[in-house]
């Protein structure tokens, strides 16, 4: 693989490009001078409304945002507002007219506890994210296209925990006995451990990317992402209106930045279980980095699906709820696990390859943390304390009792 090869002024297509992680990546793209479309059906921002809840962070409408961003940068994004999963041929005659080098998937429902909430949730996000991906990938053949397609996948995929050894990038070396009795050396996709409905569109998407990249020799890379936290990056700072989401309710709010949320608006910080969980974590300004990284270092023709690990570090949610608490001074609230997981687990994860090709990760340390709760603490009086709590149940044994805590 090259190292860092930069390949400038690409004709990239953003699926998803008007959320929390496409709309940041968008505008990086941008500013570093490719060509950039963004289609997204604006499903994240009705289930804001499903969920009566709003973005901490105003984000302003599509069109607000792309006229800010040629105000300010003097370059153009493309939109086109259309469902990935079910316009098949819209997404074929786009791909035919835009002739995209790579294709960034962002354009899935990504929230665990949304997707166990219902048997209509556990429907949908299956629907969705299974179909998004295979109807993507069909496209993509009938164009006859060599785009490279960038899908954002996620750490979750491995489950968690692997008795003390260290997390490969997607690919497990195995010995197995022959039936001549000698041995032989293969190397298998991880076996799969979803630990949610959302999580198994994620381990069934990698065998999706296995057949077409092997049946139709479609270039992939596959970037096994850690839970993102961190609001801004150096564009979408640029200008209000550039104003990246930030979610905080019991769905969509991902554990670091809802303590931060939680931290300033005065709420104590929700610990499901004893906070023994070790998750995988990487700041936004990293994610859109990799992003052009995995861009710039497309796999050669013939390669197998490039799996990534895209984290930084690893902590265990009780020391982050500590480290904000003695930051903060808010107070912790142990709170039932809502998931059926392991209580305590430890995670030791390989992200070698993104490291070489570049990256110098952004570490959690205190100046970081300060830009969030400033964010957080700038737009408290946006927040609906009501939906911090998370009221999606794994199982109905696990619901979390109706109370009020804000
Ligand atoms: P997000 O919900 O903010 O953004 C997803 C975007 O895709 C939304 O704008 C939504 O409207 C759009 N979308 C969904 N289904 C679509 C469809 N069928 N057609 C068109 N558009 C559609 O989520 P995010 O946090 O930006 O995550 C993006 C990707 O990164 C997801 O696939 C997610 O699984 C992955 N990821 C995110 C995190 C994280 O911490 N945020 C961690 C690991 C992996």
């Amino acid at each position: 693989m090259s190292i860092a090869s930069q390949q400038p002024n690409q004709r990239i297509l953003i699926l998803g490009g008007d959320g929390f992680c496409g709309w940041p990546t968008a505008l990086h793209l941008s500013d570093a001078g490719h060509e950039v479309i963004i289609v997204d059906n604006l499903s994240r921002r009705m289930i804001d409304v499903e969920l009566e809840v709003e973005s901490l962070t105003p984000i302003r409408p599509m069109s607000e945002r792309l006229a800010a961003w040629r105000e300010i940068s003097g370059r153009d994004i493309g939109f086109h507002r259309f469902d990935v999963a079910r316009n098949y041929q819209r997404l074929v005659n786009l791909l035919c007219e835009f002739m995209p080098d790579a294709i960034v998937h962002f354009a899935e429902q990504r929230a665990a506890p949304y997707s166990m909430k219902s048997p209509a949730h556990k429907r949908y996000t299956v629907d969705n994210n299974v179909g998004a991906t295979n109807t993507l990938l069909a496209a993509l053949v009938e164009s006859g296209l060599d785009a490279h397609v960038v899908h954002l996948g996620t750490m979750g995929v491995y489950g968690y925990g692997s008795a003390g050894m260290k997390i490969p990038e997607g690919y497990l070396k195995v010995h197995v006995e022959t039936e001549a009795g000698g041995m032989t050396t293969d190397e298998i996709l991880y076996p799969a451990h979803p630990g949610s409905i959302y999580h198994l569109t994620k381990t069934q998407d990698q065998l999706t990317f296995a057949f077409y990249n092997r049946n139709d020799g479609v270039r992939v890379t596959d970037l096994h992402q850690g839970i993102v936290w961190g609001t801004q990056t150096e564009q979408t700072a640029r200008d209000e209106r550039l104003i990246n989401r930030f979610d905080y309710d019991g769905d969509y709010g991902t554990v670091l930045n809802r303590f931060l949320m939680q931290a300033a608006v005065g709420h104590p910080l929700t610990v499901h279980g004893t906070g023994g969980q070790t998750r995988a974590f990487i700041h936004i300004q990293d994610t859109v980095r990799c992003i052009e990284l995995a861009i710039g270092n497309p796999p050669a023709a013939g390669e197998r699906v490039r799996i990534l690990n895209q984290m930084t570090e690893t902590h265990r949610v009780r020391d982050l709820a500590d480290r904000v608490a003695a930051l903060t001074g808010a107070t912790l609230d142990y709170q039932p696990n809502p998931r059926v997981e392991a209580v305590e687990n430890d995670l030791h994860v390989a992200n070698d390859t993104l490291i070489q090709l570049g990256l110098r990760p952004t570490t959690l340390d205190t100046g970081l943390f300060t830009e969030v709760t400033d964010i957080a603490a700038r737009y408290a009086h946006r927040a609906d304390t009501r939906r911090i709590v998370c009221r999606s149940a794994w199982r109905a044994d696990r619901q979390v009792p109706d109370v009020e805590t804000g």
